[in-house]
């Protein structure tokens, strides 16, 4: 009897039979201790169990047959060499040969008995088996291979699958009962078996409706360990914090959508809720908002801004470019202005800065902007950098929105009270921190928005420390986004279509091929495209940006492009999050069987937010398999959710990880698409124990768990 964590501590090399020749290769394959070995599973089952006596045979099913070899001989026709023997049981005989193994005669020499498993077939009216799995009985040893369900392995290096079966069989026999650490009413509850029975169902399991149960309670294990450790995180995280409760009344927020020209969705109201509720908490919110493009986050987020503003805070918003800094500014701005009883003028590109944005019956909300130190300066002539920072000190300025700037220069708020981040999902532990700095050492509430969808099993296991709000309606009126796919022939297609759009007014994006870790090269076949456009559509405006651009250059683009001043803009992937400007109607790919899907559907959701239906053309030839898996995905729904299950199918979860995400790494069983219900009980149970007992000092084992799947120093966990 052994407890897994201890069996984490035991190397293969010491499961006497393997010997190093065959743990060397074992190691190399990441199979290095015995828990190691347990957790390696069989690829699928062979069912052997099935042990008829030889007059009952049925014809060409797979059969073990227990009898003593009665002859045998090996004859050499030809090249080949056919060892033939006669076994019998005490009902019948049977001709058993082989092809090419003489030295089985010498294994098997008259009077040996065994179990043989193979098909019974009828040749020339004569029965035979050909090529059994023979397994040698007498021995007092269980048999393995024969007569059973019997697991098969892939060979692991050089070592063989026999070999692999015969290990397990003495790992398993050996550690014996594994002491199960998750608590019994939490099993009993969702019907699943002990960890001792499932290590041994799962390896040799007695009946084939056996394996699937064994496999549920390891997936659980699996995510069981995960979840804990997340738990144990946000519970750190939550006590280590300072945070503090806001208390607004809420009437600047409700003055802010009562003045909306346009009923916030069920959605929306139902994530302010959510918020309101985090915001009243005195430990700081730490919450994924997420929503499609176009679902109205911004609103949602403003809102949240003004319950801080309220009470008098100061809000920040952190985008991840200048080009979607400046454009939340005017969103913002915008929607602050629309929602005002007396509004101010509209505050014009050219004098951004900060700006009074309740009229004068309401209270002022102060926004600035900050960016990288050019670009602020470019903004606003008439208020420096320094007087921006000077006003963000001294709490004149409400909400600063900008780049990671924000946190990363010498910007010191008066009283940050809560941050909205845009799309950085991976806004992690060290930003935070430095959040915090900028706070006078308070935790800001903090809420963190993205339009990628996130299916609900990756939310609860990448991003399993943040609370999740999700945005699943979209305001009324839209129109889904057609897509088509077009051959490279087809192109002159996407010239026209772009014509008539622009013709009636619109205008149109065409995103050139990704090249990977070149933004040089990228920027070129950009450019380069930019002319072939401009001479094929010589009677529009067709616009260019890239990433090599300075961020001036690329702020000049875009508001000639909202401006209205360009029709066609050529661009490379710098326009993938969060442009919006509403005219534009047709967005054209090229290669478009390059880019992932998330990437598509990020760049798609650039069309189509205005009152003008959108259309997607997606420029591939010759794609892949994956390639062309995706266009048709992309071709067949709008829904994020949807395609952002499907990129998981196509890609598989390992993929999509990538090796950095040690805690999902983790995941050898369990599969993220199917085992979904898995997943929640035992996130569930995770943190009802990690409720109950923060340390987790009454379940050391579950403690050890973690500690050996973290693989570090982690003993801050621990802290009860
Ligand atoms: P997101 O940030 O989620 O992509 P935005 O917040 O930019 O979306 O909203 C997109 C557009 O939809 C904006 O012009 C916004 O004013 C508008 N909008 C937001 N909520 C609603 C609503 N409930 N009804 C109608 N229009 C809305
Ligand atoms: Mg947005």
């Amino acid at each position: 009897m052994a407890t897994l964590t201890r069996l984490a501590e035991v190397p293969v090399s010491e499961i006497k039979w393997l010997g190093p020749k065959n743990s060397a290769p074992l190691f190399k394959a990441g199979i290095r201790t015995v828990a190691d070995l347990l957790h390696h599973v069989p690829r699928t089952y062979i069912d052997r169990s099935n042990k008829p006596r030889l007059d009952r045979v049925v014809l060409d099913t797979e059969v073990t047959i227990i009898a003593e070899v009665k002859k045998i001989n090996t004859r050499r026709p030809k090249k080949v060499s056919i060892t033939e023997a006669i076994i019998a049981d005490e009902t019948a005989t049977l001709k058993v040969i082989w092809f090419n193994q003489p030295y089985l005669q010498k294994r098997f020499p008259v009077g040996t008995e065994a179990a043989f498993s193979g098909t019974v077939t009828s040749r020339n009216g004569s029965l035979q088996m050909a090529n059994p799995v023979v397994e040698l009985l007498g021995d007092d040893q269980e048999s393995i291979v024969t007569g059973r369900i019997v697991p098969v392995h892939p060979q692991v290096g050089s070592v063989k699958p026999w070999a692999i079966l015969r290990a397990m069989h003495i790992a398993l026999t050996r550690s014996r009962p594994i002491p199960d650490p998750v608590p019994a009413e939490m099993l009993e509850r969702k019907g699943l078996i002990s960890r001792d029975q499932a290590f041994s169902d799962i390896h040799f399991p007695e009946s084939l409706e056996r394996v699937d149960p064994a496999r549920n309670r390891l997936v659980y294990d699996e995510f069981f360990r995960l979840e804990l450790s997340l738990a144990l995180q946000k519970r750190r995280q939550m006590e280590d914090a300072t945070g503090f409760a806001h208390t607004p009344s809420g009437e600047l927020a409700d003055r802010f959508i009562a003045g909306l020209p346009y009923q916030l969705t069920g959605a929306q109201v139902r994530v302010l809720v959510e918020i309101g509720q985090d915001l009243r908490e005195p430990h700081p919110m730490h919450r994924l908002l997420q929503g499609e493009v176009g679902s109205g986050k911004t609103v949602v987020a403003v809102a949240a801004l003004l319950n801080g503003v309220e009470g008098g805070w100061q809000g920040a918003i952190m985008a991840p470019t200048e080009v979607l800094a400046v454009q939340h500014y005017l969103g913002v701005t915008g929607l602050l202005a629309q929602a005002s009883l007396s509004p101010e003028p509209f505050a014009a590109p050219s004098d951004l800065g900060m700006d009074s944005l309740f009229g004068t019956e309401g209270p002022a909300v102060h926004i600035g902007i900050l960016t990288g130190s050019t670009a602020a300066a470019n903004y606003r002539a008439d208020v420096s950098r320094a007087d921006l920072l000077a006003d963000v000190a001294s709490g004149q300025v409400d909400i600063l929105v900008g780049t990671h700037a924000l946190i990363q220069e010498g910007v010191q708020f008066h009283r940050l009270g809560i941050a909205v981040v845009d799309e950085q999902h991976r806004f992690g532990v060290s930003q935070r921190v430095k959040l915090k700095e900028k706070a006078d050492e308070i935790d800001p509430d903090l809420l963190i928005m993205t339009a990628t969808p996130i299916p609900r099993t990756l939310s609860m296991t990448l991003y399993g420390d943040l609370d999740v709000s999700i945005i699943d309606e979209m305001p009324p009126g839209r129109t889904p986004v057609r897509t088509k796919v077009l051959s490279r022939l087809e192109e002159a297609l996407a010239w026209k279509r772009i014509t008539a759009e622009v013709a009636n007014g619109r205008q149109a994006f065409v995103v050139c091929p990704l090249v990977e870790d070149s933004p040089k090269v990228e920027a070129a076949s950009a450019t380069a495209e930019f002319h072939r456009l401009s001479a094929l559509m010589p009677d529009l405006r067709v616009g260019l940006i890239h990433g090599q651009l300075k961020p001036v250059e690329k702020e000049a683009v875009m508001s000639a492009f909202r401006a209205g001043e360009i029709d066609v803009l050529v661009a490379t992937t710098v326009i993938e999050v969060g442009i919006d400007i509403p005219n534009a109607t047709v967005m054209v790919i090229e290669d478009a069987d390059r880019f992932g899907l998330s990437q598509l559907h990020q760049l798609r959701g650039r069309v189509g937010r205005g009152r003008h239906r959108g259309l997607c053309l997606l420029i591939a030839d010759s794609a892949t398999e994956d390639g062309e898996e995706r266009l048709a995905a992309m071709a067949a729904t709008t829904d994020g959710f949807v395609l952002a299950q499907e990129d998981l199918r196509i890609r598989g979860q390992g993929t999509v990880f990538g090796a950095r995400q040690s805690g999902v790494a983790d995941l050898k069983l369990a599969d993220l698409l199917r085992d979904l219900d898995l997943l929640t009980a035992a996130r569930n149970d995770a943190f009802a124990i990690v409720d109950r007992d923060p340390g987790l000092a009454e379940h050391p084992e579950l403690a050890e768990e973690v500690r050996a799947m973290l693989g570090e120093s982690v003993d801050w966990l621990f802290k009860s």
